[in-house]
């Protein structure tokens, strides 16, 4: 049977030292690193994720500071709370809820982040850091990854890892995230041919694709170590005849896990480390600021 990496006693372990960290900051320098959550509209997976995130912070001793926009906020208006959020010394750390409703331009509200408090990693700067190797904030996913990854396997120094989907925020980070731990990386999209050949090879496999169980054994080399990011609600017909609403990831995990040397489940896998990189960036986002300011 293959090891299963639990994403709730992992992350537990890293907001624990979120939590006593935030204790020695406020100790420092008589505040709590403050996390500004920005949500705009109604999107009720958006409310999720902004209520635990929200829940997260409080709980590990930082100050969330939260901010519900209605559906019909204008750019000027997003722009002006952000530039406010920038300006603000009690605020570490701004996350804005993504996506965004259609009329709003992601990437501007991205950029107008101040890169010191980009607690998401996904302003140009940042990007831009993680791709030459410099100090950076990281994406929260892809971190997340890495922690469960370096804690099954420890050094990943020379391991072959395949990474399917190139999106901006899980998969390209994530592949530069391995190609600094020494991985030889290969990126599979929806481009590739044969992509089953490819991933195949890897040592490790991450899937972050978006499409419910894609990823069958015939994907796995024999002892691959597989991360699955996908987050996909399906309906499935239920015992009692009916329609059940069930979470799954990339992967197919009852498929996979007799051929892979480890694996995470969904729910319960990446979702949490998510949560607790947030919680982590918002930390080195203070101590940052706070150096930078001289206080
Ligand atoms: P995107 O839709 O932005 O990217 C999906 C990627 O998968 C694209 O690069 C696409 O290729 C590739 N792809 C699509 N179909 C195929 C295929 N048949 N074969 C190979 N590659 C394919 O998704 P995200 O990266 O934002 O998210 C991926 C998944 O992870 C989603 O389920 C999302 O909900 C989940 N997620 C989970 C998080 C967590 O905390 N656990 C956080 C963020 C995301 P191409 O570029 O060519 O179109």
């Amino acid at each position: 049977m293959a090891i299963r990496i639990d994403g709730k006693v992992i992350s537990a372990q890293v907001l624990d030292g979120v939590a006593s960290d935030a204790a020695a900051f406020l100790d420092s320098y008589g505040i709590k690193p403050g996390l500004a959550v920005v949500l705009v509209g109604e999107d009720p997976a958006s409310q999720v994720y902004v209520r635990n995130k929200i829940a997260r912070a409080t709980e590990s001793g930082l100050n969330s500071i939260e901010h519900r926009l209605p559906m019909d906020t204008t750019q000027d208006t997003l722009n002006q709370l952000v530039a406010d959020l920038n300006a603000d010394p009690a605020v570490h750390g701004i996350l804005v809820q993504l996506p965004l409703p259609a009329h709003l331009d992601e990437e501007q509200i991205i950029a107008a982040i101040s890169p010191e408090k980009d607690v998401d990693g996904f302003h140009p700067v940042n990007v831009g850091a993680l791709s030459v190797g410099k100090e950076s904030l990281v994406p929260c996913t892809p971190q997340g990854c890495m922690i469960m990854l370096e804690q099954v396997l420890g050094d990943l120094s020379g391991k072959h890892a395949v990474v399917v989907g190139r999106s901006n925020i899980v998969g390209k980070p994530m592949a530069a995230l391995l190609l600094q731990a020494n991985c030889s990386v290969t990126i599979v999209h929806s481009r590739t041919p044969n992509p089953q050949a490819l991933a195949q090879q890897g040592d490790i496999l991450v899937a972050a694709v978006g499409r419910p169980e894609m990823i069958g054994a015939d994907w796995i080399k024999p002892g691959a170590t597989v991360i699955d990011v996908g987050i996909n609600v399906i309906e499935r017909v239920g015992p009692s005849g009916g329609t059940q609403r069930k979470l799954v990831g990339d992967v197919d995990y009852a498929a996979v896990e007799p051929v892979a040397y480890a694996i995470t489940p969904v729910p319960g896998g990446v979702g949490p480390m998510t949560i607790a990189c947030l919680m982590k960036n918002t930390l080195v986002a203070a101590r940052r600021l706070q150096q930078m300011s001289g206080v």
